[in-house]
């Protein structure tokens, strides 16, 4: 099994999206605040890593990470 190039990147961003979103939608903190807890922001730093890495490997886009 050599191709897990694209699919295992989007794999992983699935798997970082579900994740999160699950974790939203059931942590008791995150309704109570109306905002995201520790355990959100850090499940949402990987789904934004997931896709940051997905879009570099598409490569359409060739901005820059630095934006302000
Ligand atoms: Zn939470």
């Amino acid at each position: 099994m050599s191709q897990m190039s694209m699919h295992s990147l989007n794999d992983a961003l699935e798997n970082a999206r579900l994740t999160y979103e699950q974790h939203v939608r059931t942590c008791r903190q995150c309704h109570a605040d109306g905002a995201a807890c520790a355990v959100a922001k850090h499940l949402l730093r990987i789904y934004n890593n997931a896709r940051r890495d997905r879009m570099r490997s598409g490569g359409q886009h060739t901005t820059m990470d630095h934006q302000g």
